[in-house]
Protein backbone atom coordinates (compact mmCIF):
# COMPACT_ATOMS: atom_id res chain seq x y z
CA UNK A 1 0.00 0.00 0.00
CA UNK A 2 2.08 2.52 1.55
CA UNK A 3 4.79 1.76 -2.03
CA UNK A 4 1.61 2.33 -4.29
CA UNK A 5 1.19 5.84 -2.55
CA UNK A 6 4.63 6.84 -3.31
CA UNK A 7 4.15 6.16 -6.99
CA UNK A 8 1.32 8.36 -6.33
CA UNK A 9 3.17 10.92 -4.80
CA UNK A 10 6.25 10.85 -7.10
CA UNK A 11 3.33 11.52 -10.00
CA UNK A 12 1.74 14.16 -8.30
CA UNK A 13 5.13 15.40 -7.75
CA UNK A 14 6.45 15.53 -11.30
CA UNK A 15 2.89 17.25 -12.55
CA UNK A 16 3.51 20.33 -10.72
CA UNK A 17 3.62 22.38 -13.68
CA UNK A 18 0.70 20.18 -15.44
CA UNK A 19 -1.27 20.65 -12.46
CA UNK A 20 -0.48 24.60 -12.54
CA UNK A 21 -1.57 25.08 -16.18
CA UNK A 22 -4.81 23.22 -15.56
CA UNK A 23 -5.82 25.56 -12.87
CA UNK A 24 -4.59 28.61 -15.13
CA UNK A 25 -7.22 27.10 -18.06
CA UNK A 26 -9.71 27.06 -15.20
CA UNK A 27 -9.22 30.54 -14.34
CA UNK A 28 -9.36 31.41 -17.61
CA UNK A 29 -12.55 30.35 -17.91
CA UNK A 30 -14.76 33.38 -16.62
CA UNK A 31 -17.11 31.53 -14.90
CA UNK A 32 -18.35 34.18 -13.14
CA UNK A 33 -22.05 33.81 -11.32
CA UNK A 34 -24.82 35.53 -11.78
CA UNK A 35 -24.93 35.58 -14.75
CA UNK A 36 -23.20 31.92 -15.30
CA UNK A 37 -21.03 32.73 -17.84
CA UNK A 38 -18.53 30.19 -20.08
CA UNK A 39 -19.78 27.17 -17.95
CA UNK A 40 -20.57 24.55 -21.01
CA UNK A 41 -16.86 25.59 -22.22
CA UNK A 42 -15.31 24.92 -18.48
CA UNK A 43 -17.22 22.13 -18.13
CA UNK A 44 -16.33 20.13 -21.78
CA UNK A 45 -12.67 21.08 -20.69
CA UNK A 46 -12.70 19.27 -17.75
CA UNK A 47 -14.79 16.18 -19.68
CA UNK A 48 -12.27 16.15 -22.64
CA UNK A 49 -9.57 15.99 -20.07
CA UNK A 50 -11.03 13.18 -18.38
CA UNK A 51 -12.13 11.08 -21.20
CA UNK A 52 -8.55 10.77 -22.16
CA UNK A 53 -7.86 8.93 -19.16
CA UNK A 54 -10.98 6.49 -19.56
CA UNK A 55 -13.50 7.85 -17.69
CA UNK A 56 -17.11 7.90 -18.77
CA UNK A 57 -18.40 11.70 -19.17
CA UNK A 58 -21.88 13.11 -18.97
CA UNK A 59 -23.15 16.48 -19.58
CA UNK A 60 -26.02 17.29 -17.37
CA UNK A 61 -27.97 20.81 -17.70
CA UNK A 62 -29.98 22.01 -14.56
CA UNK A 63 -33.11 22.52 -17.18
CA UNK A 64 -35.56 25.02 -15.87
CA UNK A 65 -33.37 25.96 -12.52
CA UNK A 66 -32.71 29.99 -11.35
CA UNK A 67 -30.71 31.38 -14.03
CA UNK A 68 -30.84 28.57 -16.66
CA UNK A 69 -31.69 29.78 -20.56
CA UNK A 70 -30.34 29.01 -23.76
CA UNK A 71 -27.94 32.10 -23.42
CA UNK A 72 -26.68 30.86 -20.19
CA UNK A 73 -27.10 27.04 -19.42
CA UNK A 74 -26.36 25.60 -15.97
CA UNK A 75 -24.01 22.78 -17.53
CA UNK A 76 -22.93 19.80 -15.19
CA UNK A 77 -19.89 17.75 -15.67
CA UNK A 78 -19.66 14.34 -14.54
CA UNK A 79 -16.81 11.90 -14.95
CA UNK A 80 -16.82 8.27 -13.80
CA UNK A 81 -14.56 5.54 -13.80
CA UNK A 82 -14.87 2.55 -12.65
CA UNK A 83 -12.11 -0.04 -11.49
CA UNK A 84 -12.06 -3.72 -11.45
CA UNK A 85 -14.03 -5.48 -8.44
CA UNK A 86 -16.04 -4.27 -6.15
CA UNK A 87 -15.39 -1.55 -3.64
CA UNK A 88 -17.51 1.76 -3.26
CA UNK A 89 -17.89 4.66 -4.94
CA UNK A 90 -15.77 8.01 -3.99
CA UNK A 91 -16.88 11.46 -5.59
CA UNK A 92 -14.73 14.81 -5.77
CA UNK A 93 -17.16 17.82 -6.71
CA UNK A 94 -15.93 20.78 -7.24
CA UNK A 95 -17.99 23.90 -8.61
CA UNK A 96 -16.74 25.68 -11.41
CA UNK A 97 -18.79 29.23 -10.85
CA UNK A 98 -17.10 32.05 -9.23
CA UNK A 99 -18.62 35.32 -8.05
CA UNK A 100 -17.84 38.87 -9.65
CA UNK A 101 -14.73 40.44 -9.67
CA UNK A 102 -15.60 43.33 -8.12
CA UNK A 103 -12.91 46.57 -7.64
CA UNK A 104 -9.21 46.32 -5.91
CA UNK A 105 -7.23 44.22 -8.47
CA UNK A 106 -3.55 44.46 -9.00
CA UNK A 107 -3.85 42.07 -11.61
CA UNK A 108 -6.10 40.82 -14.22
CA UNK A 109 -8.84 38.51 -12.77
CA UNK A 110 -8.61 36.04 -15.88
CA UNK A 111 -4.93 36.37 -16.95
CA UNK A 112 -4.08 33.67 -14.51
CA UNK A 113 -0.68 35.05 -12.89
CA UNK A 114 1.55 32.88 -11.88
CA UNK A 115 4.15 34.20 -9.05
CA UNK A 116 6.06 33.59 -6.26
CA UNK A 117 4.18 29.94 -6.14
CA UNK A 118 1.19 31.50 -6.21
CA UNK A 119 -1.49 31.15 -9.15
CA UNK A 120 -3.77 34.42 -8.99
CA UNK A 121 -6.91 34.91 -10.39
CA UNK A 122 -11.11 34.81 -9.75
CA UNK A 123 -11.34 31.66 -8.37
CA UNK A 124 -8.08 30.58 -8.32
CA UNK A 125 -8.80 30.02 -4.18
CA UNK A 126 -12.19 29.36 -4.49
CA UNK A 127 -12.24 26.73 -5.87
CA UNK A 128 -11.04 26.20 -9.14
CA UNK A 129 -6.90 25.45 -7.62
CA UNK A 130 -9.46 22.79 -5.38
CA UNK A 131 -10.86 21.26 -8.29
CA UNK A 132 -7.39 20.89 -10.05
CA UNK A 133 -5.98 18.95 -7.41
CA UNK A 134 -8.18 16.89 -7.40
CA UNK A 135 -8.44 16.03 -10.56
CA UNK A 136 -4.41 15.20 -10.27
CA UNK A 137 -4.96 13.43 -7.49
CA UNK A 138 -7.59 11.40 -9.20
CA UNK A 139 -5.16 11.13 -12.21
CA UNK A 140 -2.47 10.13 -10.73
CA UNK A 141 -4.16 7.62 -9.01
CA UNK A 142 -5.57 6.25 -11.85
CA UNK A 143 -2.51 5.89 -13.64
CA UNK A 144 -0.29 4.30 -10.88
CA UNK A 145 -3.45 1.61 -10.37
CA UNK A 146 -5.63 1.41 -13.35
CA UNK A 147 -7.44 -1.77 -11.86
CA UNK A 148 -8.45 -0.34 -8.69
CA UNK A 149 -11.69 -1.66 -6.56
CA UNK A 150 -14.81 0.49 -6.48
CA UNK A 151 -15.02 3.79 -8.72
CA UNK A 152 -13.87 7.11 -8.45
CA UNK A 153 -16.13 9.77 -10.18
CA UNK A 154 -15.33 13.44 -10.62
CA UNK A 155 -17.89 16.30 -10.99
CA UNK A 156 -17.46 20.00 -12.03
CA UNK A 157 -20.74 21.83 -11.40
CA UNK A 158 -22.40 25.09 -11.18
CA UNK A 159 -23.96 27.85 -9.67
CA UNK A 160 -22.56 27.24 -5.81
CA UNK A 161 -22.25 30.64 -5.31
CA UNK A 162 -26.10 31.42 -5.78
CA UNK A 163 -27.42 28.20 -3.70
CA UNK A 164 -26.32 25.41 -6.08
CA UNK A 165 -30.04 25.14 -7.73
CA UNK A 166 -28.56 24.48 -11.24
CA UNK A 167 -25.87 22.24 -10.09
CA UNK A 168 -24.90 19.98 -7.25
CA UNK A 169 -28.93 20.64 -5.91
CA UNK A 170 -30.48 19.54 -9.57
CA UNK A 171 -27.64 16.51 -9.84
CA UNK A 172 -28.70 15.47 -6.26
CA UNK A 173 -32.45 15.45 -7.18
CA UNK A 174 -31.89 13.28 -9.97
CA UNK A 175 -30.06 10.93 -7.52
CA UNK A 176 -26.50 11.40 -8.88
CA UNK A 177 -25.36 11.99 -5.15
CA UNK A 178 -27.07 8.85 -3.07
CA UNK A 179 -26.20 5.64 -2.62
CA UNK A 180 -25.56 3.26 -4.08
CA UNK A 181 -24.66 5.11 -6.50
CA UNK A 182 -22.11 7.04 -4.83
CA UNK A 183 -20.96 6.72 -1.12
CA UNK A 184 -18.20 9.41 -0.19
CA UNK A 185 -18.05 13.02 -1.08
CA UNK A 186 -15.36 15.35 -1.01
CA UNK A 187 -15.65 18.85 -1.87
CA UNK A 188 -12.51 20.55 -2.15
CA UNK A 189 -13.09 24.18 -1.24
CA UNK A 190 -10.60 26.09 0.01
CA UNK A 191 -10.89 25.45 4.11
CA UNK A 192 -6.77 25.32 4.22
CA UNK A 193 -4.64 22.21 3.51
CA UNK A 194 -4.42 21.09 7.36
CA UNK A 195 -8.18 21.39 8.27
CA UNK A 196 -11.20 19.00 7.57
CA UNK A 197 -14.53 20.44 7.34
CA UNK A 198 -17.39 18.72 8.42
CA UNK A 199 -20.63 21.03 8.38
CA UNK A 200 -21.85 24.31 8.35
CA UNK A 201 -23.91 26.85 9.69
CA UNK A 202 -27.94 27.93 8.40
CA UNK A 203 -28.85 30.51 6.97
CA UNK A 204 -31.90 32.89 6.43
CA UNK A 205 -32.05 35.43 4.23
CA UNK A 206 -34.83 38.29 4.82
CA UNK A 207 -36.04 41.35 3.23
CA UNK A 208 -37.72 43.36 5.18
CA UNK A 209 -39.87 46.46 3.99
CA UNK A 210 -41.93 49.30 5.92
CA UNK A 211 -44.27 51.35 4.03
CA UNK A 212 -45.08 55.12 4.60
CA UNK A 213 -46.73 58.03 2.47
CA UNK A 214 -45.22 60.27 0.14
CA UNK A 215 -45.38 63.87 0.67
CA UNK A 216 -43.22 67.03 -0.11
CA UNK A 217 -39.85 67.03 1.59
CA UNK A 218 -40.74 70.00 2.63
CA UNK A 219 -43.92 69.40 4.52
CA UNK A 220 -42.61 65.97 6.05
CA UNK A 221 -45.44 65.75 8.67
CA UNK A 222 -47.75 65.56 5.55
CA UNK A 223 -46.19 62.26 4.86
CA UNK A 224 -45.14 59.10 6.70
CA UNK A 225 -41.15 58.63 6.49
CA UNK A 226 -40.73 54.66 5.87
CA UNK A 227 -36.90 55.14 6.04
CA UNK A 228 -37.84 56.77 10.10
CA UNK A 229 -40.13 53.05 10.31
CA UNK A 230 -36.75 50.95 9.29
CA UNK A 231 -34.72 53.52 12.06
CA UNK A 232 -36.93 52.28 14.55
CA UNK A 233 -36.66 48.30 13.23
CA UNK A 234 -32.41 48.85 13.21
CA UNK A 235 -32.34 50.58 17.12
CA UNK A 236 -34.40 47.38 18.42
CA UNK A 237 -31.83 45.43 16.25
CA UNK A 238 -29.03 46.96 17.79
CA UNK A 239 -30.53 46.91 21.57
CA UNK A 240 -32.51 43.14 21.78
CA UNK A 241 -31.31 41.26 18.72
CA UNK A 242 -27.23 41.63 18.73
CA UNK A 243 -26.80 41.72 22.35
CA UNK A 244 -29.24 38.26 22.11
CA UNK A 245 -27.25 36.88 19.12
CA UNK A 246 -23.63 37.35 21.23
CA UNK A 247 -24.74 35.35 23.92
CA UNK A 248 -25.52 31.99 21.78
CA UNK A 249 -22.56 30.05 20.83
CA UNK A 250 -22.32 26.89 19.50
CA UNK A 251 -20.61 23.46 19.70
CA UNK A 252 -19.58 23.03 16.28
CA UNK A 253 -16.24 23.81 15.56
CA UNK A 254 -16.96 26.74 13.65
CA UNK A 255 -13.85 28.89 12.07
CA UNK A 256 -12.91 31.37 12.43
CA UNK A 257 -13.80 31.56 15.85
CA UNK A 258 -15.92 34.83 15.39
CA UNK A 259 -18.06 32.62 13.54
CA UNK A 260 -18.91 30.44 16.80
CA UNK A 261 -22.04 31.72 17.62
CA UNK A 262 -25.07 33.50 15.69
CA UNK A 263 -24.61 36.45 13.47
CA UNK A 264 -26.80 38.68 11.01
CA UNK A 265 -25.11 41.03 8.40
CA UNK A 266 -27.53 43.55 7.34
CA UNK A 267 -26.49 43.09 3.39
CA UNK A 268 -28.25 46.12 2.05
CA UNK A 269 -30.39 49.02 2.95
CA UNK A 270 -32.26 51.46 0.72
CA UNK A 271 -35.25 53.75 1.42
CA UNK A 272 -36.47 56.83 -0.89
CA UNK A 273 -35.72 57.42 -4.54
CA UNK A 274 -33.25 55.83 -6.60
CA UNK A 275 -29.64 55.89 -5.67
CA UNK A 276 -28.64 56.54 -9.19
CA UNK A 277 -30.46 58.95 -11.37
CA UNK A 278 -28.55 62.49 -13.06
CA UNK A 279 -28.96 65.47 -11.02
CA UNK A 280 -30.77 66.48 -8.40
CA UNK A 281 -33.09 64.56 -6.18
CA UNK A 282 -36.30 65.71 -5.84
CA UNK A 283 -37.67 66.36 -2.49
CA UNK A 284 -40.02 63.77 -1.44
CA UNK A 285 -41.07 61.55 1.98
CA UNK A 286 -39.85 57.84 1.58
CA UNK A 287 -42.77 55.79 0.84
CA UNK A 288 -40.60 52.36 1.39
CA UNK A 289 -37.73 51.78 2.81
CA UNK A 290 -36.15 47.90 2.29
CA UNK A 291 -33.56 46.07 3.81
CA UNK A 292 -32.04 42.63 3.34
CA UNK A 293 -30.35 40.56 6.33
CA UNK A 294 -28.71 37.82 6.38
CA UNK A 295 -28.69 36.00 9.42
CA UNK A 296 -26.19 32.49 9.91
CA UNK A 297 -27.34 30.21 12.66
CA UNK A 298 -26.43 27.25 14.53
CA UNK A 299 -27.63 23.51 15.06
CA UNK A 300 -28.53 24.47 18.26
CA UNK A 301 -30.93 26.76 16.97
CA UNK A 302 -34.04 26.11 14.64
CA UNK A 303 -35.28 28.16 11.30
CA UNK A 304 -38.64 28.71 12.80
CA UNK A 305 -37.23 30.22 16.01
CA UNK A 306 -34.73 32.01 13.89
CA UNK A 307 -37.85 33.90 11.61
CA UNK A 308 -39.61 34.05 14.62
CA UNK A 309 -37.48 36.26 16.62
CA UNK A 310 -36.69 39.02 13.99
CA UNK A 311 -40.60 38.70 13.31
CA UNK A 312 -41.45 39.44 16.75
CA UNK A 313 -39.84 42.71 16.69
CA UNK A 314 -41.27 44.16 13.46
CA UNK A 315 -44.71 42.85 15.15
CA UNK A 316 -44.04 44.51 18.37
CA UNK A 317 -43.70 47.74 16.16
CA UNK A 318 -46.08 47.11 14.76
CA UNK A 319 -48.31 47.41 18.19
CA UNK A 320 -45.90 50.23 19.81
CA UNK A 321 -45.09 53.02 17.04
CA UNK A 322 -48.13 54.56 15.32
CA UNK A 323 -48.50 53.90 11.80
CA UNK A 324 -45.92 51.61 11.25
CA UNK A 325 -46.52 48.61 8.46
CA UNK A 326 -44.05 46.49 7.30
CA UNK A 327 -43.74 43.16 4.79
CA UNK A 328 -41.01 40.46 5.06
CA UNK A 329 -40.11 37.90 2.42
CA UNK A 330 -38.00 35.05 2.74
CA UNK A 331 -35.20 34.95 0.41
CA UNK A 332 -33.43 31.50 0.51
CA UNK A 333 -33.23 29.50 3.66
CA UNK A 334 -30.49 26.65 4.48
CA UNK A 335 -30.62 24.27 7.43
CA UNK A 336 -27.07 24.14 9.36
CA UNK A 337 -25.41 20.69 8.30
CA UNK A 338 -22.89 18.44 10.30
CA UNK A 339 -22.00 14.67 9.49
CA UNK A 340 -19.82 12.63 11.86
CA UNK A 341 -16.21 13.62 12.40
CA UNK A 342 -15.77 9.78 12.43
CA UNK A 343 -17.31 8.82 9.23
CA UNK A 344 -15.29 7.20 6.97
CA UNK A 345 -14.30 10.04 4.50
CA UNK A 346 -13.82 12.36 7.43
CA UNK A 347 -11.31 9.33 9.25
CA UNK A 348 -9.56 8.60 6.05
CA UNK A 349 -8.97 12.26 5.11
CA UNK A 350 -7.54 13.11 8.58
CA UNK A 351 -5.23 10.27 8.72
CA UNK A 352 -4.48 11.36 5.29
CA UNK A 353 -2.83 14.45 6.65
CA UNK A 354 -1.30 13.18 8.75
CA UNK A 355 0.67 10.82 6.75
CA UNK A 356 1.40 13.20 4.00
CA UNK A 357 1.74 16.77 6.15
CA UNK A 358 2.83 15.20 9.36
CA UNK A 359 0.48 17.47 11.11
CA UNK A 360 -2.86 16.77 13.59
CA UNK A 361 -5.40 18.32 11.19
CA UNK A 362 -8.23 20.16 13.24
CA UNK A 363 -11.68 19.38 12.22
CA UNK A 364 -14.02 22.77 11.61
CA UNK A 365 -16.82 23.93 10.64
CA UNK A 366 -17.75 26.54 7.69
CA UNK A 367 -19.29 29.68 8.91
CA UNK A 368 -21.03 30.20 5.15
CA UNK A 369 -22.78 27.42 3.36
CA UNK A 370 -21.45 25.26 0.43
CA UNK A 371 -22.66 22.68 -1.71
CA UNK A 372 -22.77 19.87 1.28
CA UNK A 373 -25.89 20.73 2.15
CA UNK A 374 -27.13 19.87 -1.10
CA UNK A 375 -25.56 16.15 -0.67
CA UNK A 376 -26.92 15.73 2.78
CA UNK A 377 -30.22 17.29 2.73
CA UNK A 378 -31.45 16.09 -0.87
CA UNK A 379 -29.02 13.18 -1.39
CA UNK A 380 -29.38 11.78 1.93
CA UNK A 381 -25.32 11.00 1.81
CA UNK A 382 -23.79 11.93 5.24
CA UNK A 383 -20.39 10.75 4.39
CA UNK A 384 -19.57 13.55 2.64
CA UNK A 385 -16.95 16.62 3.83
CA UNK A 386 -14.85 19.62 2.42
CA UNK A 387 -11.33 19.39 2.18
CA UNK A 388 -8.85 21.26 -0.16
CA UNK A 389 -5.96 23.93 -0.56
CA UNK A 390 -6.96 27.46 -0.57
CA UNK A 391 -7.19 29.82 2.47
CA UNK A 392 -10.66 30.42 3.32
CA UNK A 393 -10.01 34.09 4.05
CA UNK A 394 -9.13 34.90 0.82
CA UNK A 395 -12.13 33.08 -0.89
CA UNK A 396 -14.11 35.99 -2.79
CA UNK A 397 -11.26 38.46 -2.57
CA UNK A 398 -9.81 40.52 -4.70
CA UNK A 399 -6.12 39.51 -5.88
CA UNK A 400 -7.26 35.92 -4.80
CA UNK A 401 -4.53 33.50 -4.81
CA UNK A 402 -3.75 29.37 -4.14
CA UNK A 403 0.07 28.49 -3.29
CA UNK A 404 1.21 25.77 -5.20
CA UNK A 405 2.86 23.68 -2.46
CA UNK A 406 -0.37 23.53 -0.51
CA UNK A 407 -2.11 22.20 -3.72
CA UNK A 408 0.26 19.53 -3.91
CA UNK A 409 -0.04 18.47 -0.86
CA UNK A 410 -3.71 18.33 -0.86
CA UNK A 411 -3.62 16.51 -4.30
CA UNK A 412 -1.64 14.01 -2.30
CA UNK A 413 -4.40 14.33 0.72
CA UNK A 414 -7.04 13.41 -1.75
CA UNK A 415 -5.01 10.50 -3.40
CA UNK A 416 -3.87 8.95 -0.03
CA UNK A 417 -7.90 9.25 0.97
CA UNK A 418 -9.43 7.91 -1.98
CA UNK A 419 -6.95 5.17 -2.25
CA UNK A 420 -7.65 3.90 1.35
CA UNK A 421 -11.77 4.61 1.21
CA UNK A 422 -12.00 2.48 -2.16
CA UNK A 423 -10.56 -0.45 -0.54
CA UNK A 424 -12.39 0.06 2.18
CA UNK A 425 -9.61 0.47 4.72
CA UNK A 426 -10.93 3.89 6.59
ZN1 LIG B 1 -16.60 27.82 -3.10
Amino acid sequence: MSALLDQVYERIDDRVDDMVELTCDLIRFPTVNPPGEAYTPCAEYIGNRLAKRGFDIQYVRGEGTPGDSSDYPRVNVIARRKGKGDGPCVHFNGHIDVIEVGAGWTVAPFDAIVKDGRIYGRGACDMKGGLASAIIAVEALVDTEPNYPGTIEISGTCDEETGGYGGVAYLAEKGWFSKPWVDHVVIPEPMNVDRVCIGHRGVWWAEIETHGRMAHGSMPFLGDSAVRHMVAVLELFEKDLYPALATRSSDMPVVPEGARQSTMNINSLHGGQAEYHSGLPSPCVADSCRMIIDRRFLIEESLVDVKREVTAILESLAESRPDFRFDIRELFAVEPSIVDRDGPVASATVAAIQEVLGVEPDIVCSPGTYDQKHVDRIGKLKDCIAYGPGRLDLAHQPDEWVGIEDMTAAAKVMATAASRLLRQEA
